[in-house]
């Protein structure tokens, strides 16, 4: 598997929606699809990115689910959410979506609910889902290689806050100490901000 790797900032915050694609085998999938715009049709065609294998979830905020229509629709792919997040697609008071956001079309349903050490095939290789509730019940990482996609569990220095619905504090130290201890260390592709790595946030994140 040789991962090519692109972050491309989408929305007003902004959320970082990546988009994985194998070079050997062509495949690719994306991770968090904030929104739908421009910058990220340039990124895949600039990737020769056709389909997608995956639209894999973090968590349901509005901020990483308002481009899931737009981009299935484009791309193809199976949304991947945990099942205790899948509710978050529909429910704006869980996503928090404004309505501001109501021209938008609709995230449909999960095509996929997975839960904690579940594994999706990709490339020849998979994808393991952690769940690391906390920022919300369903969150959850997704691991491949060394790579691990953090939604809003994990930042640079920082967590996600626990103060919206479904949050809890108790849960994401939980998450974040069980982060902590995976062995080895893997470079970390958070929802917001710089990318980091575990063995920079052992050494410098309060949290941990
Ligand atoms: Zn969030
Ligand atoms: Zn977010």
């Amino acid at each position: 598997m040789k991962l090519e790797i692109r972050t491309v900032e989408v929305g007003f915050l902004p959320t970082d929606c990546y988009l994985v694609k194998d070079a050997d085998t062509g495949r690719a999938f994306a991770v968090d699809p904030g929104f739908y715009e421009p910058v990220l049709e340039a990124a895949l065609r600039d990737m020769e990115i056709e389909r997608l294998d995956y639209i894999l979830l973090t968590h349901g905020h509005h901020d990483h689910i308002l481009g899931v229509a737009g981009l299935q629709e484009r791309c193809g792919g199976r949304i991947v959410i945990h099942e205790a997040e899948a509710a978050f697609l529909t429910d704006d008071g869980l996503s928090l979506r404004s309505p501001a956001f109501a021209n938008l079309p609709r995230a449909k349903t999960a095509d996929v609910t997975v839960r904690d050490g579940d594994e999706l095939p990709f490339a020849g290789g998979v994808i393991r889902v952690l769940h690391t509730p906390g920022h919300t019940r369903g969150s959850v990482c997704y691991q491949l290689d060394n790579y691990l996609f953090a939604g809003d569990t994990l930042f640079q220095s920082s967590v996600g806050r626990t103060d919206l619905p479904t949050g809890n504090t108790r849960q994401l130290l939980q998450s974040v100490r069980r982060l902590s201890a995976l062995e080895g260390d893997y470079a970390v592709l958070p929802g917001h901000g710089p990318q980091t790595t575990l063995a920079r946030e052992r050494l410098y994140n309060p949290y941990f």
